[in-house]
């Protein structure tokens, strides 16, 4: 059974295609069970205005045109689960907002996402010094995610090395970092959160797949269960890449994948043919 738990919708100004739209691409590619999880609204200026992300009046319209998709797919007995993309932040005052909305909203699914590309990250990145240099920026990056894993906010950390594209460094080669990439991975076991594999990097910046098949492999070994989502913004980009994930993970040694409902986690097999 193929999953896709990370979609977006035209509400965050950067995606195009209604949900019901994802609903039939996802029909024709055989997914099964697709999660939406569009941006969550945060402040601006430190986060991102209208073309990232969605303004808190437009959440009951998020839920809206998910509840329409899900009616959609209940006639294609394709399960539609309505998540969210939430802000992993170093600092805990801008979050304060957004876990309101993760209060007052049940979501199915949250995912924890460190964009660093952001204005108030990059902001960081050169105010303090222990940011530094490439190797010291990456460093400092995994020790923030590791951080937003111990917050136990988030049900799985989404496109966990993005921090190589976006241009933030110029270099970045996950085995300079092996322990503090490990230390990441240790959390999300100590707190039994996800790790997403996101296909998205796969049309991408180095285009391989987020993250790297190194630390995919570090995971494997470690027992890190994991969540996948293509992070599609267009209906083309559902499931994209899922047939050259799927055996790779399979081939990590990983058995089973994971999706939340009601923040519950799920586990099914994972084959690489797509799943059981
Ligand atoms: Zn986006
Ligand atoms: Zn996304």
């Amino acid at each position: 059974m193929w999953i896709d738990c990370h979609m977006h919708t035209p509400l965050c100004g950067h995606a195009i295609g209604l949900p019901v739209d994802y609903v039939e691409a996802a029909r024709q590619r055989g997914i099964q069970l697709m999660t939406f999880t569009c941006h969550i609204p945060m402040e601006a200026d430190r986060f991102g205005g209208p073309h990232i992300r969605m303004a808190e009046d437009q959440l009951p319209l998020y839920l809206e045109l998910t509840q329409s998709a899900k009616a959609v797919g209940r006639d294609y007995d394709i399960e539609v689960l309505v998540g969210i993309e939430a802000e992993v932040f170093p600092d805990e005052e801008p979050l304060e907002a957004m876990d309101a909305i993760l209060q007052r909203y049940g979501f199915d699914f949250v995912l924890g996402s460190l964009h660093h590309q952001c204005p108030g990250y990059q902001q960081r990145i050169y105010q303090h010094p222990q940011y530094g240099n490439d190797f010291g920026i990456v460093e400092q990056y995994f020790q923030d995610l590791t951080q937003g894993v111990l917050s136990n906010r988030y049900d799985s950390m989404s496109h966990p090395d993005v921090i190589r594209i976006y241009g933030t460094v110029q270099h970045f080669n996950p085995a300079d970092h092996e322990p503090t990439i490990r230390s990441f991975l240790q959390a999300m076991l100590d707190t039994d959160t996800c790790m997403e594999v996101n296909t998205s990097g796969l049309i991408k910046g180095v285009y391989q797949v987020h993250p790297d098949p190194l630390i995919l492999g570090w995971a494997a070994e470690m027992g890190i269960k994991l969540t996948i989502g293509s992070d599609a913004h267009t209906p083309q980009q559902v499931g994209q890449k899922f047939d050259e994930v799927y055996p790779l993970l399979y081939s990590k040694g990983f058995s089973d994948i994971h999706y939340f409902k009601n923040r519950v986690r799920h586990s099914l097999p994972l084959l690489p043919n797509g799943g059981g």
